[in-house]
């Protein structure tokens, strides 16, 4: 029977590359997501041509802890124990710290930060007891460093790496990695408004608004694909990466060298 991996956010963008990416590797993929059914439908179609076993899908709202204790009890109890989670879902708000709606600051931190901490917690014990597994957040350049008109965005990114440092300490002994993957702007549903409001901000084509973002942070001036991070995540799943852990790796066109 093919190993489980649970990838959190993965019927959309950067969570969807590294699900299939993970189903050509064999595994058999629990899909979370929320939003348009069709979509939905789509994301476990295009995965379940990669793989024998077709793939689960749980529409758990991350944000609910408890929902999150149910959703991963019954699989567990269901399906099996699970050998690789990515924390992948994520969401974004902008604007200054001064007028940053208190809502949402509650919602990105649930997202992007507790989430993980409630997966991690819930996953480990049977980690522990196949004496396998892997542990991937998908954290962001905004991990490891600022930018403007994102306080609680960057705060979680900076937080969920504190939290792969933390566990990957805890499990160092264990065959159990955990590493966090930093990606640069990867064009995805994520950051269309942000390339909207660029492109309306100059008066220039949504085109010009992407270039212009990633003048700005990115070196290599193009986007991170999908398919590179569902690469890096399938070979951080490998036996050559198993002492690989508690890392903060940047795919970012070298916008953290800076
Ligand atoms: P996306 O908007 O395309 O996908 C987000 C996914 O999260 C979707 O599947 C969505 O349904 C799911 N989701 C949203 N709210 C949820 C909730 N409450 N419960 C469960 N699922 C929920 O975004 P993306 O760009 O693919 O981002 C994926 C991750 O990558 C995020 O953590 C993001 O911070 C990170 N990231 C993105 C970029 C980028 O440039 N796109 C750069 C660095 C890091």
């Amino acid at each position: 029977m093919a190993r489980l991996a649970l990838v959190t956010g993965s019927t959309s963008g950067i969570g969807l590359g590294i699900a299939k990416s993970l189903a050509e590797a064999g595994y058999r993929l629990i899909l979370n997501g929320l939003g348009d059914p069709g979509a939905i439908d789509q994301a476990l179609s295009e995965v379940s041509t990669l793989c024998s076993e077709s793939p689960i899908y749980i529409g758990t709202d991350l944000t609910q802890p408890r929902a999150i204790e149910v959703a991963l009890a019954e699989i567990i109890e269901s399906v099996g124990p699970i050998s690789v989670l990515v924390n992948n879902a994520g969401m974004q708000h902008t604007g200054p710290v001064e007028d940053f709606p208190v809502d949402k600051w509650d919602q990105i931190i649930a997202l992007n930060l507790s989430a993980a901490f409630h997966t991690t917690r819930l996953c480990l014990p049977e980690m522990k007891a196949q004496d396998f597994g892997r542990i991937i957040n998908i954290a962001s350049v905004h991990g490891l460093v600022a930018s403007t008109n994102k306080p609680a965005y960057v705060a979680s990114k900076h937080g969920l790496i504190g939290l792969t440092k933390a566990t990957a300490l805890e499990t160092a002994e264990a065959n159990i990695t955990c590493n966090a993957i930093c990606p640069g702007w990867t064009e995805t549903p994520l950051i269309q408004a942000q390339i909207e409001t660029r492109a309306a901000d100059l008066n220039i084509s949504i085109e010009d608004g992407g270039r212009a973002l990633l003048a700005e942070k990115q070196p290599s001036k193009r986007f991170v694909t999908t398919d590179q991070l569902g690469a890096l995540t399938r070979f951080l799943c490998t036996d050559a990466a198993s002492q690989i852990t508690g890392a903060s790796l940047p795919v970012d066109g070298g916008w953290t060298a800076q």
